[in-house]
């Protein structure tokens, strides 16, 4: 397991929940010294033409900061991408958050959909030819669903609200296959976060389900994108034993 990061990360660049001061921190201080981390680059103005407008791409290029930031997040989800393909499960702990940028706009704190060119950027390259979109963020990642509308090498799951999410979760995945599991992984389910729903040890459980698949079914070619989670102090324990599940058999 590996984590993708960058310092540019811990900055504000914006008033919104994704943005804000101190949200990374925690998780950044429990996954330090558990896991190398390398820093990634920002991606190409090309990498976000494979999925973005070249409109949408101007759009937030006129705020330069959120564009450094949103194209430094592309890189992040991008490098743990490459690294999956090469054998190794990956986690990039990044932001702004993706799921809910489409190919000519966005909200919900998103600028560029991170997931959605990560695995687009697989598919072009002949890396892959399927690919599962696996999201369990409290919210419908509708920018992702969009950018890979008519496009049947990627299936898109995503859960409903409810106390069975991880029973849910089970079930899908033991009737689906594919050459890549890449998860949007958004903590704002937990208990103590907007979705009241999951428990720490819930994100445990989800972890190992999904590294399992990923063994029996993907050759182990796996890379989780940070989404939303507005406790940080939960989303940082989560995230751990999130990780930690995925190098665990369930
Ligand atoms: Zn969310």
């Amino acid at each position: 397991m590996k984590v993708f990061f960058h310092h540019d990360f811990f900055r504000e660049y914006t008033a919104d929940p994704a943005a804000e001061k101190g949200r990374l921190e925690p998780a950044y201080q429990v996954l330090k010294g558990r896991y190398p981390i390398a820093d990634a680059i920002p991606c190409a103005d090309s990498d976000i033409l494979l999925v973005h407008t070249r409109s949408h791409l101007e759009s937030v290029k006129r705020t330069p900061i959120v564009y450094d930031l949103a194209a430094l997040a592309v890189g992040t989800a991008i490098a743990a991408a490459e690294s999956a393909i090469n054998g190794e499960m990956a986690f990039a702990l990044c932001r702004p958050p993706g799921h809910h940028a489409s190919p000519d706009h966005s909200w919900g704190f998103c600028y560029f959909n991170n997931v959605a060119i990560a695995v687009k950027r697989l598919l072009d390259a002949g890396k892959i030819t399927s690919a599962l979109v696996v999201d369990f963020d409290l919210h419908y990642g509708d920018g992702t669903v969009n950018s890979f509308q008519g496009d049947n090498r990627v299936t898109y799951w995503q859960g409903q609200s409810s106390k069975n999410f991880v029973q849910q979760m089970r079930a899908f995945l033991e009737q689906t296959e594919s050459d890549l599991i890449a998860v949007s992984a958004g903590f704002d389910r937990h208990v103590r976060d907007w979705g009241g729903m999951l428990s720490t040890g819930d994100y445990g459980s989800i972890g190992s389900l999904l590294g399992t698949f990923s063994r029996e079914k993907c050759g182990g070619r796996l890379f989780a994108v940070l989404e939303g989670g507005y406790n940080s102090l939960s989303m940082a324990e989560s995230i751990q034993l999130f990780l930690q599940g995925l190098d665990t058999f369930s």
